[in-house]
């Protein structure tokens, strides 16, 4: 069982290894981020909510919002056609802005690395990149129970000016057909994706939601399909922490999502939605203080997979 005890614990435990970290340096609004915050919720599946550390501290959901446009567009396309024409589903062990496998592969690997984001993310309905935005948007409070959640406009304007590897995995991706529609408007919703603001407990929300079947733990509602939040705990274990994927399986064994602003949602089906905020990263883009933290509590909970 967790308890708040554990939870400090943890925290205080992930706390030693921060100063080995660094906030992402290729988006200037990010490496300007306090390295040293470190926050964990987690949420059981009667809603019960722990937390400790900087658990309500707000930071940018960047690649954890793949989780999200992933719900999206399987609503809105389906997920045969979209695993069948647009994304795989298996690990590339390459970086997550890779580009190497796109010319020996037209579709990308999975929907958790960039190319494959943006491949997913231009088949979200919507006729312009507003009306793709407003329909994450409004998705993502709901997900996370949490109505108030925004864009943080300085980082979107950060990632926009400077995402050129972003830019060429795009124009890759429309050459090869994949991409659909028009390219400058998909990576404008891509950049606004990463770029909202949430918490620890709103990850946590999100993460709850995943590990009960698609079901909001606090309030009971069935907001995703369960064989939706079956397939994405599916991909978080095998593709989630990018090629730090294989390594995070055996030192924590839990399926995991995360963002270089620091976020990692962990979801254990049937258990609990976790959390994680701390923008120290490792070199692979993944919290160091967040994994060690994870890795303190699959230690002590004994709920790992493996
Ligand atoms: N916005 C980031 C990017 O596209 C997201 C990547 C990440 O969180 N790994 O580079």
């Amino acid at each position: 069982m967790i308890t708040q005890e554990l939870l400090e614990d943890a925290l205080k435990y992930g706390k030693c290894f921060v100063r080995n970290g660094n906030t992402a340096s290729y988006i200037p609004e990010l490496q300007r981020v306090n390295k040293y915050q470190l926050g964990i919720c987690a949420v059981g599946m009667d809603g019960e909510v722990m937390e400790a550390g900087d658990s309500r501290v707000p930071f940018t959901i960047q690649s954890i919002s793949k989780i999200i446009s992933l719900i999206l567009a399987i609503r809105d396309r389906g997920a045969d056609y979209l695993f069948h024409d647009k994304v795989g589903v298996e690990p590339t062990g390459d970086p997550f802005n890779s580009i190497i496998k796109l010319e020996t592969k037209t579709r990308p690997f999975n929907p958790f690395i960039n190319a494959g984001a943006i491949a997913v993310a231009s088949c979200i309905n919507g006729d312009s990149s507003d009306e793709k935005f407003e329909r994450f948007l409004s998705l993502t409070r709901k997900l996370c129970n949490n109505e108030t959640i925004e864009l943080n406009e300085n980082v979107y304007r950060s990632e926009k000016e400077t995402g050129d590897r972003n830019r060429a995995l795009a124009y890759y991706l429309k050459a090869s057909g994949v991409l659909e529609g028009d390219v400058e408007e998909c990576l404008d919703f891509y950049f606004k994706m990463c770029s909202v603001n949430v918490t620890a407990l709103d990850v946590a929300n999100l993460s709850g939601l995943l590990a009960n079947h698609g079901c909001c733990p606090a309030t009971k509602e069935a907001l995703i399909e369960s064989q939706s939040a079956k397939a994405i705990r599916a991909l978080m274990l095998t593709c989630g922490m990018y090629d730090g994927s294989g390594e995070f399986a055996m030192t924590v064994g839990f399926p995991a999502k995360s963002g270089v602003g620091g976020g990692i949602a962990v979801s254990l089906a049937g258990r609990m939605g976790i959390g994680v905020f701390g923008p120290a990263l490792d070199e692979k883009g993944n919290s160091v203080g967040g994994i060690k933290m994870l890795e303190f509590l699959s230690d002590r909970l004994n709920c790992q997979l493996f």
